[in-house]
């Protein structure tokens, strides 16, 4: 089964084939970050503007690469939701054009899902399997009591984890995405700001992390009323710390509770050195096996797209040509059918 596999729900323009779900033939990403640093976040309808600019040559790129003729595709898959409604429409478009003209099935994919089958792309998952989804516009806690059955344990209040990680690293003064500058200081930092952790209730999977945001824009405002400087790393590593200890302890518990075999790493986010290390160390003393993708496939991408849509393809659950795009497509409601 050969899936061509489309993803422009944000700010990528991407084009992959992958083969039964698990092998990356291609995977072509055309990222727009450059242009819209220039605005500090991205801007939606210059993001519909250069996925149009980039859409085709991506798709030929990626079916070129694969090595394999058109014709002899199984399916095309594309993110249907959640995303930014104006740039989905245009992934959606040429996926349709393409299912019509080569008279293949269409397969509309849900961009979390196919965070959480990034990691179907190095191994195999057990079942159950507890997904700790962390991205620019999610914070999930996700049980999988079986392949592509998705039930929603925990979620944040407020703000995603990639969307605070922006919002600090703004306040820090670096440029748009600022995960990954946050990720870099907190690793160099000496010391740590104290800053508070939101548990929420008890028995609580969900998340919040506006008070911490908060916290932090104080904190830099007061270090800058008294005129001090240099303050900025204990903050970095301050506001990680405290990110990651909830993290952590929340999706272990949440392995416990539900008997899941395996604790999935997913989403942008995923890509945070310190997560990374924090999470795989607790697993290790607690003897919960843990999935974490590659780097390359933690943000948007098109093969993860691909490894989602298999799910589908084995169920024969195929979009009609009168999908649409979805702005807020349910997880829950994108489970498959059928036992695979
Ligand atoms: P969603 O998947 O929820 O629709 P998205 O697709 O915009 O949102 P992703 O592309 O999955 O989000 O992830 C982007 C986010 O990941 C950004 O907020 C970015 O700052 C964050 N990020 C990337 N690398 C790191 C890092 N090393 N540390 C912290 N955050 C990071
Ligand atoms: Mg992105
Ligand atoms: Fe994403």
């Amino acid at each position: 089964c050969f899936i061509l596999a489309v993803e422009t729900s944000c700010d990528e323009t991407s084009a992959a084939v992958v083969k039964n779900g698990t092998e990356v033939l291609s995977n072509l990403i055309a990222s727009q970050i450059e242009t819209h640093r220039a605005f500090g976040g991205v801007v939606p309808e210059v993001a519909s503007r250069k996925h149009v600019e980039s859409i085709t040559r991506m798709l030929e790129e990626a079916v070129r690469e694969a090595g394999i003729p058109p014709e002899s595709l199984s399916a095309i898959a594309v993110t249907e939701g959640p995303g930014l409604v104006g740039a989905l429409l245009v992934g959606i478009m040429a996926a349709k054009s393409l299912a019509f003209a080569l008279d293949k099935p269409l397969i509309g994919v849900h961009h979390i899902a196919g965070h959480i089958y990034a990691n179907h792309l190095m191994e195999d998952i057990l079942y159950p399997s507890m997904a700790l989804v962390v991205s620019g516009g999610h914070t999930e806690l996700v049980l999988m009591e079986r392949e592509g059955c998705f039930k929603l344990l925990g979620h944040t209040r407020d703000d995603a984890v990639g969307e605070a990680y922006d919002k600090v690293a703004r306040a820090l003064g670096f440029p748009y995405p600022g995960g990954p500058y946050v990720d870099k200081l907190a690793g160099e930092a000496a010391e740590a700001e104290e800053l508070p952790r939101a548990w929420l209730e008890p028995d609580s999977y969900d998340f919040s992390l506006s008070g911490l945001k908060s916290a932090v824009l104080n904190a830099v405002n007061q270090h800058r009323m008294r005129g001090k400087d240099g303050y900025q790393p204990a903050i970095a590593r301050g506001f990680q710390e405290s990110v990651i200890e909830v993290l952590v302890e929340k999706a272990v518990r949440a392995v416990r509770a539900t008997g899941s075999r395996q604790l999935l790493l997913c989403g942008g986010v995923a890509a945070n050195r310190g997560l990374r290390a924090a999470l795989s160390e607790r697993c290790v003393s607690e003897g919960i096996s843990l999935l974490i993708p590659p780097l390359a496939y933690c943000t948007d991408n098109a093969a993860m797209i691909g490894a989602a849509a298999y799910l589908k393809w084995k169920s024969g659950e195929f979009s009609s040509l009168g999908l649409k795009a979805e702005p807020s497509l349910s997880l829950e409601g994108w489970s498959v059918q059928s036992d695979n």
